[in-house]
């Protein structure tokens, strides 16, 4: 549908084509007409399906000669940069509609131009919460005649502990306004913002999640320990990505990241929460006119910004959230162009955490050996030879081989040394790493397997179910990548993978089974192989002449266990 077939005025229609856009999205589709007509919405869609336009559109439609002089349409963003957004995409709606007021209000910049604009009638208020509270509570803002409340990235807002602010501002605006809510999620605490602040809202759900991520080619590669920054260089090295983000979970961990590839060539910049405004603006900036290549950012910080023709999103940390990992990698792939999503990760619980993933979003996530330095070299060289025959030489280059002839190095020797010259700055600071050794996915299915051990038996009353559990929890394995379990009076042993047993010994170090801090070893057969009276935690009340036995009495072993793997498997999800 286009935007020409809605009832929209002159003016916005003439903006909206000049900034290009013709069909409606489908968010826009359904909302535009609803908001129009003054009707409460919850609109749920994923980034970049353009929100903005959607409650934004209607907003400067509303504006009418007789709200000159004071604030209609509040709009609350979670962050900075998505206000100063929001606010320059709704000014460009009103480029050709006289009267119409947009003001941005947020944190981290000057109150006085802040309260400047709002006094000269900015009708169209938008702002972080923090700083809109702020400007209520000065009476700079007045709430009176606001006729509209759109809170954007609503999850997000309430995910950053905002909830207080707009229950606040909620509760002071009109109550016959019109309140619209756009999110990505749609988690208890928005419905319960929506039961108790909405009148009869229309739901719109989008579902275009599957869709982008669908066109998006997604790869994991695993990486050594520590190692991820090296194998993120040679990456950026093999694939040369016009332009790509690289997600972090911590802010530390982007400015870290960030200066290492700064220092090894990349145009990097980062970004973070705890920068300062004119810091993020210039980081974004650069970025969107390609100064800067990369970006590096925390989730939130990268939320909702308008950051299109992304080559490829790189998971440098896996998302803590599964549905981060739809935004993160919905960067790429946008407007129906395919993009390329790589996922970094070392070890087993990440490998693990990757499959949840993978489950959830119902997307393909292929394993990919990480490039070697001397794969990059052999690209290089490809390059290398393509772009010298393509290019003229010019008069002044010839006299130069003409010169090192006389001293005796020839057209071939001096050829190759100046390309050896340019490879060698290419390349040379490319970490050169051994893969890490992959880690083994068919578990369990006629796998060698051996035994490991646990200090704790029938003397505790230990069923199955119990190890079985706190294995699962503390590995994130799944039940059925265990075997056998028998548990004995002193001990159990637990049969495992052998390619696991390792990961497993490791990841249980402060396992706790009923309430007891236990030991895990490598079963080496006959005792458990504890030596129960030098243990510190063992119990007072600890049945020593019974140790001494328990472990032997292959009589009382425990019928052989198989979890029941459905179960389980369950109450994972
Ligand atoms: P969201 O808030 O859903 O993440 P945005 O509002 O930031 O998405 O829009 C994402 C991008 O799509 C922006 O660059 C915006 O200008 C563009 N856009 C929005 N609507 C349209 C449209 N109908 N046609 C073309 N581009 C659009
Ligand atoms: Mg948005």
């Amino acid at each position: 549908m286009h935007f020409n077939e809605l009832n929209l005025s002159q003016e916005l229609l003439r903006a909206v084509d000049e900034l290009g856009y013709t069909e409606m999205t489908e968010i826009q589709q359904q909302s535009i007409p609803l908001l129009l007509e003054g009707r409460d919405v919850v609109g749920r869609s994923n980034t970049g399906t353009g929100k903005t336009a959607a409650f934004g559109i209607p907003a400067v439609e509303s504006i009418t000669e007789a709200d000159r002089k004071s604030a209609v349409v509040l709009i609350l963003c979670p962050t900075r940069e998505l206000a100063m957004q929001a606010a320059e995409e709704l000014r460009k709606f009103a480029k050709f509609k006289e009267g119409v007021k947009v003001s941005a209000v947020y944190g981290g910049a000057s109150m006085e131009k802040q309260i400047h604009e709002l006094k000269r009638g900015a009708n169209i208020i938008i702002g972080t919460p923090g700083r809109v509270m702020d400007h209520i509570r000065r009476r700079t803002l007045k709430l009176e005649n606001i006729r509209t409340v759109i809170l954007d990235e609503a999850d997000e807002m309430l995910n950053m502990g905002f909830r207080e602010d707009i229950e606040s501002i909620l509760a002071d605006v009109p109550e016959d306004r019109q309140t619209v809510l756009f999110s990505a999620t749609m988690p208890k605490e928005i419905m319960a913002l929506t039961e108790k602040y909405q009148n009869d809202p229309v739901h719109i759900k989008i579902k275009s999640a599957q869709r982008t991520v669908e066109l998006i080619e997604q790869f994991y590669f695993e990486v050594a320990m520590g190692r991820k920054t090296d194998a993120l260089k040679l990456l950026l090295a093999a694939y040369k990505p016009a332009s790509a983000m690289i997600f972090c979970n911590t802010k530390a961990m982007v400015d870290q990241l960030t200066e290492e590839l700064v220092k090894s060539g990349f145009r990097a910049a980062g970004l973070h929460g705890d920068m300062k405004q004119i810091q993020r603006t210039q980081v974004m900036n650069s970025f969107k006119n390609k100064t800067a290549e990369i970006l590096v950012a925390t989730d939130v910080a990268a939320r909702g910004i308008d950051v299109s023709g992304v080559d490829a999103v790189f998971n440098y940390d896996l998302p803590q959230d599964n549905e981060y990992y739809i935004h993160r990698i919905g960067r790429t792939g946008r407007a129906g162009r395919t993009g390329t999503a790589y996922t970094l990760i070392s070890g087993r619980r990440q490998l693990y955490d990757l499959r949840a993933i993978e489950k959830y979003t119902h997307a393909d996530i292929r394993e990919m050996p990480l490039p070697e330095k001397s794969d990059i070299i052999a690209m290089k060289k490809e390059s290398l030879v393509k772009e010298i025959a393509e290019t003229q030489a010019g008069h002044n280059a010839y006299d130069i081989l003409d010169r090192l002839a006389s001293q005796g190095i020839d057209y071939r020797e001096a050829a190759a040394r100046i390309l050896e010259k340019q490879l060698r700055a290419e390349t040379e600071s490319l970490p050169d790493f051994e893969r890490a050794k992959p880690l083994k996915k068919g578990r369990n299915s006629g796998a060698k397997t051996v035994k490991i051990v646990i200090n704790i038996g029938r003397n505790r009353r230990i069923a199955p179910n119990f190890i079985l559990g706190a294995l699962v929890d503390a590995t994130g394995m799944t039940g059925k990548d265990f075997g056998k379990i028998d548990i004995f009076d002193e001990h159990t042993t637990v049969e495992v993978p052998e390619t696991e047993y390792e990961y497993i010994i490791d990841s249980t170090d402060s396992m706790k089974i009923n309430g007891n801090k236990v030991e895990v070893k490598l079963y080496k057969g006959g005792e458990s192989g504890f030596r129960r009276s030098r243990r510190p935690d063992d119990k007072p009340h600890f049945d020593r002449k019974k140790a001494a036995y328990g472990g032997k009495k292959k009589s009382e072993i425990y019928s052989d266990y198989i979890p029941n793997r459905k179960k389980r498997m369950k109450k994972r999800h």
